[in-house]
């Protein structure tokens, strides 16, 4: 693979960027400080830009006659309808990004695990859960693109995830920029394990975009592929999947490997079916027959080296598994 091109992620400013919390606290991250010299990050403050200041009274979210509302019980201001404004206009005039990073059960940050109060009486507590005011328009207007919380990547199949699509995404934008047919062709051939472990139906429609039978316009191309491959990327690849294409691998120096490195190859396959590994070990042993034999098609394959190695952690949470 050539080098990965950095994603461009939206994300919380109080993770890390600015004591900017109603109560003047940030929040430190391990993962976010270890992401930061891989993506380029947008940080926003939706609160701070809807004018409340540093400290702040906290707001909350609560029912209403119309719909949700968004105030502030300590002075009974209501800011929903500035908060409304302050999304579109910042979504709106968003230049291309590959994710979001937003910060967990914040009424305005949250993305599905915010308290919802009765209207006028917080002291009777929450009634229900649900997206915060910005967290919900951001999943509202890209449902396909990479939206977690700093809480839900501390889970390792999460950020796992999470990574292998905005670098995807990225190397994806770089390929666009390229601007030909090509480059799309080239793109699809070194993602294809990486597609075939994540949706085989999709891998196959984007299959035929690239082949290109109607002769299409590269930018007309690079629309239709751009939503395919988005929409492949959508759910996690299965165990199975990644047993499949590692097996599939497997193929390519079956005849130069002993009885004992295939068996050996075959119980981590086995032990990561019964999840007692993660799959960066088998994936491992195949890279290093990748470079061993010097396999140029396989050491192409993005599923071999999906994001740069310096952001593997093993750390995990043990929660947010639920997709
Ligand atoms: S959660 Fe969002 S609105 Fe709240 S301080 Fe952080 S960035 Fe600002």
């Amino acid at each position: 693979m050539s080098g990965n091109p950095k994603p461009v992620l939206v994300i919380s400013r109080c993770l890390g960027f600015a004591a900017c919390r109603w109560n003047g606290e940030i929040v430190r991250d391990d993962f976010v400080d270890l992401l930061s010299s891989h993506v380029r990050f947008i940080t926003v403050c939706p609160e701070m830009e809807i004018g409340l200041g540093v400290p702040r009274d906290p707001i909350h979210i609560e029912t209403g006659k119309g719909g949700l509302r968004l105030v502030q019980p300590a002075t009974g201001r209501d800011v929903t309808g500035e908060m409304l404004a302050f999304c579109a206009s910042f979504l709106e005039s968003l230049p291309q990004v590959e994710g979001f990073i937003l910060k967990a059960r914040s009424p305005s940050c949250g993305i599905g695990d915010v308290k919802i109060f009765p209207s006028g009486r917080s002291e009777a507590g929450a009634v229900d859960k649900g997206p915060g005011f910005f967290g919900g328009e951001v999943k509202r207007r890209f449902p396909l693109l990479p939206t977690e919380s700093e809480g839900r990547l501390k889970n390792f199949r999460l950020r796992e995830h999470f990574l292998v699509r905005i670098f995807t995404l990225a190397r994806f934008r770089e390929a666009v920029g390229r601007g030909t047919v090509a480059s799309l062709v080239d793109f699809h051939s070194r993602h294809k394990f990486l597609l075939m472990s994540y949706n085989q139906t999709e891998l196959k429609a984007l299959g035929r975009l690239a082949a290109n039978p109607e002769r299409k316009r590269a930018a007309e191309l690079f629309e239709v592929y751009g939503e395919h491959l988005r929409k492949a990327l959508s759910r996690p690849p299965r165990y199975v999947s990644n047993i499949n294409v590692l097996l599939h691998s497997l193929g390519y120096f079956s005849d130069r490997l002993t009885a004992r490195e295939k068996s050996y190859f075959l119980d981590a396959l086995q032990r990561y079916r019964e999840r007692k590994i993660p799959l960066s070990v088998p994936v491992d042993i195949m890279n290093s027959w990748i470079i061993r034999f010097e396999e140029k098609y396989l050491a192409e394959q993005a599923f071999f080296r999906p994001y740069p190695e310096g952001l593997a952690m093993i750390s995990d949470s043990g929660k947010g598994r639920d997709l």
